[in-house]
């Protein structure tokens, strides 16, 4: 019988994983999504292998403990547990850990030299928060691959572009972190079609998206939790089993 905290968590991140599946932020039945449930945030929930986002459900979740894999609950994928396990041992903001492969993010990954445009107010959410991985390192098939990426990340980062692979979003809580990765997914793709165009960029000068970025870090309304709620209601209408 799982605490109530751990109840929860489940609940919000299959609906994380349903809604990423209806957004087409999915990857066939790769990429991982995780979630602490302990205070020191070591002990996480973690998708299982070999199923797919649009069909998890919050009983089917994996609890891991970050310093010993042999004290989870049954396989995990080794990527998986070599990223997921390090960020959460390491990064106090980790509580929850979102990575996919979503198209329009992952283009923008794999332009030389990125970094991400303050073209729009969506982006300005993102200002200062994100890092980037310019060194491709293959599949993170050991730990010091792990390590390398919660160092490139650091105690003040929330995204980490991956160079010619990806992102990961990570956040207070899975509606924070969800939140989070629908908004850069959404700025990425107006960036991606802007700079289609061919045209000169108008970008907001710096100390304006500077501003931008504050102001959104300090609205007044939980709207994360609020945009979350309201994603959960729709599956409660719609495919209710997520929480079973
Ligand atoms: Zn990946």
């Amino acid at each position: 019988m799982s605490n109530p905290i751990e109840a929860q968590a489940r609940i919000d991140l299959a609906a994380a994983f349903r809604w990423a599946a209806r957004l087409d932020m999915h990857e066939a039945i790769a990429n991982h999504f995780s979630v602490a449930v302990s205070a020191n945030g070591k002990r996480f929930l973690l998708n299982p292998p070999g199923r797919h986002f649009s069909r998890l459900r919050a009983s089917e979740l994996l609890l891991l403990d970050a310093d010993n894999l042999s004290a989870g609950e049954g396989d995990c994928d080794p990527t998986a547990w070599n990223l997921h396990a390090r960020l959460h041992q390491q990064l106090p903001q980790a509580r929850c850990v979102l990575h996919t492969h979503m198209v329009n993010t992952t283009a923008l990954c794999c332009l030389q030299d990125f970094e991400f445009l303050m073209l729009d107010q969506n982006a300005c959410r993102f200002h200062g928060r994100i890092a980037y991985d310019r060194d491709y390192s293959g599949m993170a098939l050991d730990m010091a691959e792990g390590e390398r990426v919660a160092r490139l990340m650091g105690p003040d980062k929330d995204v980490l572009f991956m160079g010619n692979h990806g992102v990961i979003v990570v956040g207070a809580s899975v509606a924070q972190a969800f939140d989070t990765l629908y908004y850069l997914e959404k700025a990425a793709a107006l960036q991606v079609v802007a700079l289609s165009t061919g045209r000169p960029l108008a970008l907001i000068p710096e100390a304006m998206a500077a501003v931008a970025g504050a102001q959104w870090r300090s609205y007044p309304t939980d709207y994360c939790a609020m945009h979350f709620d309201e994603l959960k209601r729709i599956l409660d209408q719609q495919e209710a089993d997520y929480c079973r």
